[in-house]
């Protein structure tokens, strides 16, 4: 597999936390830690083991998801991060605090339907 998928993986990884935390996604290279090699080299590491949580083998490179372990904390990379497969980070985001108030709203408007 060529080095460029990590890359990608790793700037779009990045990108995509920085839009979800509304910040810049330089911002997260500089200040926490997310550096384009140091995450390359990480996917590349997690590729080739499995999910530390459900201890599946990933069978793409977009089965890895880097999750923020504690939300309500700042996104350090490595000490409040972990590369997990994305069925496990679906599933704890459901987990959620704000995820559940909305999952409950949504039970709430659809009983109202009836
Ligand atoms: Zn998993």
């Amino acid at each position: 597999m060529p080095v460029d998928i990590y890359i990608q993986k790793a700037t779009d990884t990045r990108t995509k936390h920085a839009h979800m935390l509304n910040i810049k996604s330089s911002l997260l290279r500089t200040a926490f830690g997310w550096a384009t090699f140091r995450m390359c080299c990480d996917i590349k590491r997690e590729y080739q083991n499995h999910c530390p949580l459900c201890h599946n083998p990933y069978k793409e490179i977009r089965d890895i998801t880097l999750d923020i372990k504690n939300p309500k904390q700042d996104p350090v990379y490595d000490k409040n991060t972990q590369w997990i497969c994305g069925i496990c980070n679906s599933k704890k985001r459901c987990h959620s605090q704000d995820e559940y108030i909305s999952q409950q709203a949504n039970i709430n408007n659809q009983i109202s339907l009836f």
